[in-house]
């Protein structure tokens, strides 16, 4: 089989990570996500009757609410995925996707692995040794080939490798770095490379693929042992999952990044399957927290959980991809606008609501009846309100030196999205007259 063969044939599995710097949005298609547009539109304020709910009715076929054939069509053809359909149709059977990196611009990045081959038997893994399907394995050497000839085509710009396990942890490292190392010194490859650091490497491979890596990574899957346990039960989350994040840490803590590749070190993420394993938002928002603070991930990855055919958990029903899309939205509450997992509204159940975004929850619980006045307030209470994020707190500071916000007019042409602003603020010390006729 050619480089090529192999990497369409490992395409048909590689869709469910998400691509890099992705902003996920609402699952298009859905009951649910018609909910969440209207919840969107203009905020009416006469009584929790009126806003949008998802219906008990809707879980009645499957936990999420949809058949897992319903599932899988929908995960693939929602926003949380990346729109692909711009990418020739050769370039997404190999694998390619496009990819938001940091700062915006979009690539075609390649998506695979070394070897679909693995010793490990995750429950929820179409990779999973014992499971009955076509398996390939790249050389690091022909990995690399393969990679600059669609480099060199202008099919792929970046490339995502990660690999299953065969031989061990650190000897997949190995093939994994040797394959990095060709790549940036034997063919000079300077463009974006993501590298998957695999459960059981040691710290010095770990340092090295950050050499050569602008971003590594390695998923957690669960929030915690207790729910590994259930998902990947010869993965050991500390040792083999937590501590590398944290090695990352300190290594591009303690030493110079004039070691990193380009003069800098990686950023690091991980991702958590959501929903195989009966756990919590709350369990999940809480290592999250604790990541973010302690490991400094750029991203968390949460990707709804859907069965595999041939696996353990092939009759569990698949997640509701709008529990996938609430935890983004509060992970980057957490990350980027200061909340603490306290404001973050759990039900008792430990749970997030579905059918509001969690940071309208706080803002009816908190700024209702203590409105903020937006030619006063400082960053941190600014990015409090709905429809303020961290452009639009920059923007009111920066429009506030040259004179006051006195109307919504004002506020909508710096960035605000007012329709959810109005209800949480004060304008010179006024409510925004136009919502007065919607009390
Ligand atoms: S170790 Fe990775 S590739 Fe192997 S079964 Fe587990 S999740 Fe799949």
């Amino acid at each position: 089989m050619d480089g090529t063969a192999k990497l369409e044939l490992f395409a048909s599995y590689m869709s469910l990570e998400p691509a890099e710097e992705h902003t996920p949005a609402p699952p298009a298609k859905t009951k649910g996500a018609a909910m969440l547009r209207e919840s969107s539109a203009p905020y009416r304020v006469s009584s929790d009757a009126t806003h949008p709910a998802i219906p008990a009715s809707a879980y009645q076929r499957a936990a999420c609410g949809s058949s897992p054939a319903e599932l899988h069509h929908l995960v693939n053809q929602s926003q949380s995925a990346p729109d692909n359909t711009q990418l020739p149709a050769k370039a997404r059977s190999l694998g390619v996707h496009h990819a938001a990196m940091p700062g915006g611009k979009r690539i075609a990045l390649l998506k695979t692995l070394l070897t679909s081959a693995c010793e490990r038997n995750c429950y929820y893994c179409p990779f999973r040794a014992g499971r009955d399907f076509r398996r390939a394995t790249f050389k690091p050497d022909e990995m690399a080939r393969t990679f600059m000839q669609l480099h060199h085509a202008n099919i792929v710009e970046g490339f995502f490798l990660s690999s299953g396990i065969a031989g061990g942890g650190i000897r997949t490292q190995d093939q994994l770095i040797d394959t990095a190392e060709i790549l940036r010194r034997k063919m000079g490859y300077r463009g974006y490379l993501h590298l998957k650091i695999m459960p059981g490497a040691e710290r010095a491979q770990v340092e090295r693929m950050m050499q050569l890596a602008d971003r590594v990574s390695i998923n957690l899957e669960a929030p915690n042992s207790e729910r590994l346990a259930r998902l990947a039960p010869h993965k050991i989350f500390v040792e083999e999952l937590l501590k590398p994040l944290q090695w990352v840490e300190e290594i591009r803590r303690t030493r110079s990044p004039h070691f990193g590749w380009g003069g800098k070190w990686p950023s690091s993420v991980t991702q958590l399957v959501v929903g195989g394993a009966d756990e919590s938002d709350l369990e999940i928002m809480s290592v999250s927290a604790e990541l973010f603070k302690r490991t400094h991930l750029s991203r968390v990855y949460y990707s709804a959980f859907r069965p595999v055919t041939g696996t353990p958990l092939e009759n569990r029903p698949g997640e509701n991809p709008l529990r996938e899309y609430r935890l983004y939205q509060s992970s980057f509450l957490l990350r980027d606008y200061g909340f603490d997992l306290e404001d973050l509204p759990f039900s008792t159940t430990g749970n997030l609501p579905l059918d509001t975004d969690p940071k309208i929850v706080w803002a009816r619980a908190n700024l209702i009846d203590a409105p903020v006045e937006i030619n006063r307030a400082d960053k941190l209470m600014l990015l409090r309100v709905p429809g303020i994020g961290p452009k639009g707190a920059e923007a009111i500071l920066a429009a506030r030196r040259q004179g006051k916000l006195c109307d919504l007019r004002a506020l909508a042409a710096i960035g605000v999205i007012t329709s959810r602003a109005a209800p949480f603020v004060l304008l010179d010390g006024r409510r925004p007259a136009w919502q007065l006729s919607l009390w």
